[in-house]
């Protein structure tokens, strides 16, 4: 391993470079992202979803982009079909979410 500040040679278990003092670490490791059409937020296909959640933004920004695209491109319907085809849906989780979260709890709200 090699320092990236210096460019001398250090120890791999190294955290820091001996030589200028500057940190070694290499960069954690990222999940390679992958763009799919999300399976748990879906208005049509879940194709906004997945774009959103690989640009990390609201699903919603990307639905009006898409929609404004139908409105005044005209290419958003082809656009949307596309991707439709092309991307994969999301691959289902390994671990399952907390199942009891999302149930409301029965009974009246209201006295
Ligand atoms: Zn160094």
């Amino acid at each position: 391993m090699f320092c990236p500040q210096c460019g001398r040679e250090v120890a791999a278990s190294a955290n820091y470079c001996s030589y200028c003092g500057s940190a070694v670490l290499p960069p954690p490791l990222r999940p390679v992202k992958k763009l799919y059409r999300s399976r748990t937020n879906q208005k049509i296909a879940g194709v906004c979803a997945g774009i959103a959640n690989y640009l990390d933004v609201d699903p919603t920004l990307v639905r009006l982009i898409w929609v404004a695209m139908l409105l005044f491109a005209g290419g958003g319907l082809l656009a949307y079909l596309i991707a439709w085809i092309v991307l994969d849906e999301e691959p289902l989780p390994v671990a399952a979410p907390v199942q009891g979260a999302q149930i409301a709890p029965a009974g009246p709200t209201h006295a």
